[in-house]
């Protein structure tokens, strides 16, 4: 069994529900190689294709919450998963706490600069 981290503040449901749901991603991919081991061929397929499904709902359910801060306007908005997924995100160190604060190159949707936001 894994240490599990004490939640953060600020942990809701949605922290749980995917947290829950990588453990039925995890779960159904050991069922896949069980399966694919002894040669159940149609059990393997059904758990991977389980396992694919949950991953895609999954992702965007992590990401979905995730608020960036315009540098120009100082606008905060919400993006799409896919798009964070594949711009030129970063993770820099904040000064003051030592924290990582992730950012993302992207278009603000109220001065439509393309900068690096701040995840806040
Ligand atoms: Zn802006």
């Amino acid at each position: 069994m894994k240490d599990e981290k004490p939640p953060k503040n600020g942990t809701d449901v949605k922290t749980y529900a995917v947290i829950a749901l990588g453990c039925s991603i995890g779960l159904s991919a050991v069922f896949c190689v069980v399966a694919a081991v002894n040669g159940y061929w149609i059990e393997f397929g059904i758990c991977l294709a389980i396992a694919v499904v949950l991953f895609i709902v999954t992702c965007p359910l992590a990401y979905e919450g995730d608020v960036y801060e315009c540098p120009h306007c100082g606008r905060k908005f919400r993006v799409n998963f896919y798009i964070v997924l594949f711009t030129n995100g970063k993770l820099k160190t904040s000064d003051d706490n030592g924290e990582q604060v992730k950012y993302a190159k992207l278009k603000c949707s109220d001065c439509g600069t393309k900068d690096l936001c701040k995840r806040l």
